[in-house]
């Protein structure tokens, strides 16, 4: 089954031309792991119901590497490190990211975020 990018707004999916870009796609972490909220709460995505934050039930759920800061990167270049969380949008304008990093407020792409 392809990969796709979970985050609301963004319809990446893996692909051949993806892949060329240099976008990598990185799971959720599961129900037990603390981080899951954060990176629910940055993707913008709210329940089906319309309550609350969205909570997949599905463990394949990804988002594509366009959400990560680079410094979220380790040295190899396509895997998160340890406490990642996507904190990067093209979509959405008006965002409280949760983050304990605090960036310029808006990027434009993940080469304007650095610090
Ligand atoms: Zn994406």
């Amino acid at each position: 089954m392809p990969r796709l990018c979970s985050a609301g707004g963004c319809c990446t999916r893996d692909s051949r031309e993806t892949r060329n870009r240099g976008i990598s796609f990185h799971r959720l972490p599961k129900k037990d792991n603390p981080r899951r909220s954060l990176w629910l709460a940055n993707c913008q995505r709210l329940d089906p119901s319309g309550q609350g934050l969205w909570d997949p039930a599905s463990e394949y759920i990804y988002f594509c590497s366009k959400h990560f800061e680079e410094n979220c990167f380790g040295l190899v270049g396509i895997r998160l490190k340890e406490g990642a969380v996507p904190t990067i949008s093209e979509s959405f304008s008006k965002l409280h990211w949760i983050t304990k990093t605090k960036g310029p407020s808006f990027p434009s792409g993940p080469q304007s975020y650095l610090i």
